[in-house]
């Protein structure tokens, strides 16, 4: 049997389910875990503190040129880095989602998802329709929904964007960061 052949597809070639997202420190995911525990009072499951997120954009599943495609526009990427204050805790009730983000998206994250959104449709990105809200996730599967309800306010200094591979199981995802980019330092 002649070795250089393989029936296997080369793994390179398979398609990679990826999206590029804001990742909070452990301690932080572990603190929004804590806080969602308090407020759900058993409701819902909650999202592991390893993967809680801020999404910035979804690609879906892509092949490796649209990959590569993504991370040049990434490494384009010009926005300051900034703090993203986490205070209020929000629901939906269609989708049974428990969220936590800011009350008002600070303008460098607002330009952070616009330029990704520009620059990727090069790539071959159709942008969402809806317009963006920024939050994490903190469950799933809610039953009643308590509309806005204010915590105290966690901050979360942004220094950077990663582009996240997600590993789909029965159990539920798995993230796995492939790669990040450092956010410029802000204008004095
Ligand atoms: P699961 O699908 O296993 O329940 P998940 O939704 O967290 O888990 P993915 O579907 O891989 O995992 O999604 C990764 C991230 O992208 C999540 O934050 C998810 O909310 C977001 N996302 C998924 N699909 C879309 C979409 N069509 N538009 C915008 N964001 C999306
Ligand atoms: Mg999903």
């Amino acid at each position: 049997m002649n070795p250089d052949i393989s029936l296997a597809p080369a793994p390179e070639t398979k398609n990679q389910r990826l999206f590029f997202a804001l990742w909070p420190s452990l301690e932080l995911s572990r603190e929004l875990y804590s806080v969602a525990g308090r407020v759900l009072e058993g409701d819902g499951r909650r999202v592991p503190p390893e993967n809680i997120h801020l999404t910035l954009a979804f690609l879906g599943s892509v092949k490796a040129s649209f990959r590569q495609c993504a991370e040049q526009v990434a490494a384009a990427i010009r926005t300051g880095s900034f703090t993203l204050t986490l205070e209020q805790i929000g629901c939906w009730p269609k989708s049974g989602i428990v969220w936590v983000g800011p009350r008002h998206t600070p303008e460098p994250l607002s330009r952070l998802v616009q330029e990704l959104s520009a620059g990727l449709a090069a790539c071959g990105y159709v942008p969402e329709e809806r317009s963006y809200a920024a939050h994490l996730t903190l469950a799933r599967k809610l039953r009643r929904c308590n509309k806005n309800i204010p915590i105290d306010p966690l901050i979360w200094e942004v220094r950077r964007f990663c582009l996240v591979q997600s590993h789909t199981h029965a159990k539920g995802a798995r993230y796995e960061i492939v790669r990040s980019w450092e956010l410029n330092s802000p204008e004095p």
